[in-house]
């Protein structure tokens, strides 16, 4: 069946906040705590395929208590952002990217697949609905938050026959409170992320889920995230709860671990194998294990150590705590490196860098 042509219907908020009161919240959004006027809306079901495409006033969803994925949690995710240029023209970073990674996650999580011009209509629908919400300034931008779930009412476990898929946007600022100072990772030696065979290569929010008890752990021990290891050995470096890891050793490479099917395929992190390219480093993408991780800080063959996604962009990681020992490779300030392309990056996304690989989409 052919999807129909993407046309969404727009409603608008009667109940639109004021600008005194939108300034308020751009003055200093946070991360995740405020959500603009409107929100995107559209439904699967097998026999219409995608359809009912809307604008609609931001607000609460009403689920019957046996909606699937209250039970079974058939549901995934994606995170993009929308920033403001100097001339106040509002631009996507590698949108089709995202689009592309929620087919994947989508087909892992036997969900249907949404086309990527829909993908990209709705983020766009919603941004243009809401303009006056995508801030402007250093480091401000329009996080959105693409979902679909499975929405049938019926609690026998096999893929949902009804499905939502909605977009909400949430002003940002930093993501960690701290700003680009270094952050102290935990590592847990209980928990996996995710197994062999598993979901980790999905964004679904199940993983999310597993990932706070760790999280929780790496809290009481002072560290803001956790690094995970792979499940099979219990040795090989996978990734953050939120963010993909970068190495840089000291004749300048960088290494990052290779996608093992149990790691998330971050944008960024394919962004900064170009970037980092580009900027005279040779990159690597390949096993490398938490002995390599705590000797190499420890004897100076890595000098660096940075976590990236979209939410943090690129952070520089202080401590590697552990129960019994850490190591440190950053205190109080970023490495060069890390600074230089966490900077790279961000030129592009603003639009003060010239956008060689073409991965900003006007809105
Ligand atoms: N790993 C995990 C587990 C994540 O949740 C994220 C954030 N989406 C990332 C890595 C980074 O991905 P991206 O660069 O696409 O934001």
């Amino acid at each position: 069946m052919t999807t129909p042509a993407f046309s969404p219907r727009i409603e608008t908020n009667p109940n639109a906040r004021s600008a005194a009161d939108r300034a308020e919240i751009l003055a200093d959004p946070g991360f995740g705590n405020y959500f603009t006027d409107h929100m995107f809306l559209a439904e699967w079901t097998p026999d219409r395929d995608w359809h009912d495409a809307r604008v609609v006033p931001y607000g609460p969803l009403s689920l019957d208590p046996a909606t699937a994925v209250l039970h079974y949690a058939q549901e995934i995710f994606e995170g993009l952002k929308a920033y403001t240029h100097a001339d106040g023209s509002v631009w996507l970073f590698r949108p089709e990217a995202n689009a592309l990674r929620m087919q994947r996650s989508a087909h892992r999580l036997a969900l249907p697949e949404l086309p990527v011009d829909w993908f990209i209509g709705s983020v766009k629908a919603l941004i243009e609905t809401d303009r006056e919400w995508v801030p402007t300034g250093e480091e401000r931008s329009l996080y959105l938050r693409p979902f679909m779930f499975a929405s049938e009412v019926f609690l026998g476990v096999r893929p949902s026959q009804h499905v939502t898929y909605s977009v909400i946007a949430s002003p940002a600022g930093a993501y960690f409170a701290e700003g680009v100072k270094p952050v102290d990772i935990w590592l847990s030696s209980q928990y996996s992320r995710a197994g062999f065979g598993g979901t980790g290569a999905a964004k679904c929010g199940g993983n999310y889920a597993a990932s706070l008890l760790p999280q929780q752990e790496a809290a009481a021990n002072g560290c803001a995230q956790v690094a995970f290891l792979d499940s099979v050995e219990n040795r090989w470096i996978e990734e953050l709860g939120g963010m993909n890891l970068y190495f840089v050793h000291a004749d300048g490479t960088l290494v990052t671990p290779e996608l093992s099917g149990s790691i998330l395929e971050g944008v960024t992190r394919d962004s900064i194998l170009a970037i980092a390219k580009d900027l005279g480093h040779e990159v690597v993408e390949r096993r490398i294990s938490i002995d390599d991780w705590r000797d190499g800080v420890a004897d100076g063959t890595i000098t660096e150590v940075f976590a990236c996604g979209t939410a943090a962009v690129v952070t520089p990681v202080g401590k590697l705590k552990w129960d019994g020992g850490e190591v440190v490779s950053a205190e109080g300030e970023s490495g060069k490196v890390t600074a230089d392309i966490r900077s790279a990056l961000l030129d592009v996304q603003y639009g003060r860098a010239k956008d060689t690989h073409g991965w900003m989409t006007q809105v």
